[in-house]
């Protein structure tokens, strides 16, 4: 039971695909009421939790505006899942400030203020509550050519520990998961080229790509009773990426 979500609401924002997908059903599947965020309707999550007999509905939530999260609080929610997030890919010399603008305001920007706005929220109902953000190994590493990219996973990082350093004690558990190499929209162009492809299956210990699943249960651990006692941590499920 320690690792069950049951009686529990989580909001996982940017849910209708990839890694935000599978932590959607994997809280359905855990117990837990799941408030499927998106800019476009989740159907697909909300069909894959309604056949795992889960419970899920939707919320539109788009970080055009990056403060579009402050509303999404009005209702008791237990577990904020921070997992919208876009990337932008060109050589440092050519970055545009629309490509850095665009992906600090959903990567880092909305991410802060939608923790803030759950905090709020949370403590002024005298609850705690779980908040998982989505790191990346460009939280610790540099990649090439996403500047902004590697800018906001660092300050996703960062954030995730000073919002547990201010909220651990007040019964607000923040954590981050950094994710490998996972097979979705955001690392297409990689996992289509040939060149970069092998490069980064070199480096993987596990020696495969991983899936959105492979990062639903480490997700679920943290918003779990299990993870109590877990403030500030950032979990890499890498196949073993960072140890190398
Ligand atoms: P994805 O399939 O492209 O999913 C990104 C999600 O963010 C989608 O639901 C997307 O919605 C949503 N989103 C983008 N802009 C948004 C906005 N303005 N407002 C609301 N939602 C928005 O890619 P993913 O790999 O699952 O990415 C999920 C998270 O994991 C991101 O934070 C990413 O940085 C992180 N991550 C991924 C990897 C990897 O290898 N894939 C590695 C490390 C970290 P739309 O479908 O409407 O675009």
């Amino acid at each position: 039971m320690r690792f069950r979500l049951d009686g529990k609401v989580a909001l996982v924002t940017g849910s209708n695909a990839g890694i935000g997908q599978a932590i959607a059903v994997a809280m359905a599947e855990a117990g837990a009421e799941v408030i499927c965020a998106a800019r476009r309707a989740p159907d697909e999550t909300l069909d894959l939790i309604a056949s795992a007999g889960g419970r899920g509905r939707p919320m539109t939530l788009d970080f055009a505006d990056p403060m579009a999260g402050q509303g999404a609080f009005d209702e008791p929610v237990d577990i904020l899942v921070n997992n919208a997030g876009i990337i932008r890919r060109a050589d440092a010399l050519e970055f545009s400030e629309a490509d850095w603008d665009a992906v600090m305001d959903v990567n880092l920007k909305a991410l802060f203020f939608t923790c803030q706005a759950f905090g709020k929220a949370a403590l002024a109902r005298g609850a705690g509550g779980k908040i998982i953000n989505i790191a990346s190994l460009l939280s610790f590493q540099g990649g090439i050519r996403v500047p902004s990219y590697t800018a906001a996973k660092h300050g996703v990082a960062g954030i995730t520990k000073l919002l547990a350093n201010e909220w651990a004690g007040r019964g607000i558990n923040v954590n981050a998961i950094a994710p490998g190499y996972i097979v979705t929209a955001n690392t297409k162009a990689l996992h289509e080229d040939p060149v970069r492809n092998q490069a980064i299956l070199d480096r993987i210990p596990a020696g495969h790509w991983g899936a959105p699943e492979d990062i639903a249960g480490s997700a679920v651990f943290l918003a779990s009773p299990a993870a109590a006692y877990v403030h500030g941590a950032i979990l890499n499920v890498d196949g073993g990426w960072m140890a190398r």
